[in-house]
């Protein structure tokens, strides 16, 4: 079988030379749209020799030249916003004005890229000692790579590659197998955009890609997202190669409600971020954390909401979830709905149950369920430990704030976390006290804007540095500091003891 969708090198689709490939599915439908190929370790090579040919000239262009490249992949993106989420519903399944939305989040992170002049501006000290400046430089490291998850196709690449190849390193993407073909479509705008033959490169592919990008000499650094054990390997792989790694992981992210909150905005908080997207964001709420008598107040009104959820092909345009991912995801969280009974929750809604035929015409066989909401979790049961990564809303009862800060910071994740509350003191506690990355008050999926940067706590996040925003600059960029003299301040002589200012 031959690929469709293939790989990108040196500026154009490059002949495929393996004969791996899978398929690729519309979620919706449960059709296989087409073909991707698998890299094997000579397509990669492939790759990184034009990214490694590319990059020493790319480098050399002024940041304000490259600047002007990402401005122009910027009005491109803008035009062909609509084009990009509707190959994202299209693979992934998310509802169409949720692609809209992640595209619009990725064009952030490049509009942040483009004022690169500015970021890469460093410091200088003037007469450090008589006649001698230091100054600091940020220099591209060459060759970078990226590999990414299935569920942000398009913003996930975009947390790296802009502010990668603005800095002046060329760039290999690895996007996920699941939902290829944006990448080959970002890649097609980049060129039109006047970006140099190599600066970017994409293969497609699975495990056998990423492995020979960990071991290949010539990547300099991997930034990957994904699940936390792949993470955690890509990070000891990489670091024993020599690399520079960032690699962001899973996630179990809770949502306090305190006695004091609104409560129906905070139902709307709930439903929205545990169920968009089908679950399948690493910002998603998995864990309602009620505090005091919150539960009994606040379970009908989510049950009904529940109930309520317009599941539904994600190109009908008042659709608020679309089918989950693939056929193995809606086993692997059928599964794990099983496993919440067997411990004893209290399974309120089954979204095992959903009937495929009402998402719409030709979904009888797509990757249909429903919401699903357990009450009654606890925190020893699997369906709380391990990431769902699906729509399933586990609510936990604590009786105070004490024991929902407690709970929350006993979790091995620490990506993203929020707290409903109307009291501005519980709010500041919450903020100072909590063991995780990223905070929302009044506010459930608080993906911190591109010039903040993106990153979890805990095992979350392998390595010291976040994506995007000046994090990010520092991750593809080393620090080179140099001093300078001129002869005529230069004294005769051999100087043995540890120069000091003069
Ligand atoms: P995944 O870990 O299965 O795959 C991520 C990438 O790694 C893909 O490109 C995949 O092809 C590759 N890969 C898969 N198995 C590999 C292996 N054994 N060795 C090397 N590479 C391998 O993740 P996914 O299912 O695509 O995405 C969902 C996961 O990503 C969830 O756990 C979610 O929380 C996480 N995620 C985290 C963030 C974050 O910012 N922390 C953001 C988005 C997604």
């Amino acid at each position: 079988m031959s690929a469709s969708i293939v790989h990108w090198v040196d500026g154009r689709k490059m002949p495929v030379q393996g004969s791996r490939v899978a398929d690729v599915f519309n979620p919706a439908t449960g059709a296989v749209s087409g073909q991707v190929a698998l890299a094997s370790a000579a397509d990669v090579d492939a790759a990184v020799a034009s990214a490694r040919r590319a990059f020493p000239a790319w480098a050399d262009v002024p940041p304000i030249r490259r600047a002007r490249v990402m401005f122009r992949f910027l009005e491109l993106l803008n035009r062909h916003k609509d084009e990009l989420a509707r190959a994202i519903t299209a693979e992934h399944g998310k509802v169409f004005t949720d692609a809209q939305g992640e595209v619009a989040r990725g064009i952030d992170i490049v509009e942040f890229a483009c004022g690169i002049p500015q970021l890469l501006k460093t410091q200088f000290t003037d007469q450090v000692s008589t006649g001698m400046d230091n100054w600091t430089l940020r220099q591209p490291l060459g060759v970078v790579a990226g590999v990414t998850p299935f569920n942000f196709p398009v913003m996930v690449p975009m947390w790296m590659f802009p502010v990668a190849i603005a800095a002046g390193n060329s760039f290999v993407l690895k996007p996920s197998p699941i939902d290829p073909t944006p990448s080959l479509m970002m890649a097609e705008l980049l060129k039109e955009a006047g970006l140099p033959d190599g600066v970017f490169n994409v293969v497609q592919g699975d495990k056998e890609a990423v492995d020979a990008l960990l071991a290949h000499p010539d990547v300099a650094a991997v930034s990957f997202v994904g699940s936390t054990p792949i993470a955690q390997s890509i990070y000891e792989t990489g670091a024993r190669n020599g690399k520079r790694v960032q690699a962001l992981g899973g996630a179990k992210n809770h949502m306090v409600v305190m006695p004091d909150a609104d409560l129906d905005v905070a139902v709307d908080a709930l439903v929205g971020a545990g169920y968009g997207s089908a679950g399948e964001r690493c910002m998603a709420i998995s864990v309602a954390v009620l505090v005091g008598d919150v539960a009994d107040r606040i379970m009908p009104r989510l049950i009904e909401r529940t109930h309520a959820l317009k599941v539904k092909n994600g190109m009908e345009l008042d659709a608020e979830m679309g089918p989950i991912v693939h056929a193995g995801a809606h086993r692997r969280i059928s599964d794990y709905i099983g496993v919440g009974v067997e411990e004893g929750a209290q399974l309120l809604v089954d979204g095992r149950h959903f009937d495929a035929a009402s998402a719409g015409a030709g979904c009888e066989r797509g990757f249909w369920m429903g919401g699903t909401l357990f009450d009654h979790v606890t925190p020893e049961m699997r369906i709380y430990r391990e990431e769902i990564f699906g729509p399933v809303l586990s609510c936990v009862r604590v009786p105070d704030f004490a024991s929902a800060v407690e709970l929350i910071n006993a979790h091995e994740f620490g990506n993203g976390v929020s707290c409903f509350t109307s009291d501005g003191n519980v709010a500041r506690e919450f903020g100072r006290r909590i063991q995780v990355g990223m905070v929302g008050i009044n506010v459930p999926i608080p993906v911190p804007m591109a010039w903040h940067g993106f990153g979890g706590w805990k095992r979350s996040l392998f390595g010291d540095m976040h994506a995007y925003g000046e994090e990010g600059v520092r991750f593809y960029t080393k620090q080179k500091s140099i001093m300078q003299r001129w002869p005529s301040s230069i004294e005769k002589g051999a100087e043995f003891a540890m120069p000091i200012a003069k």
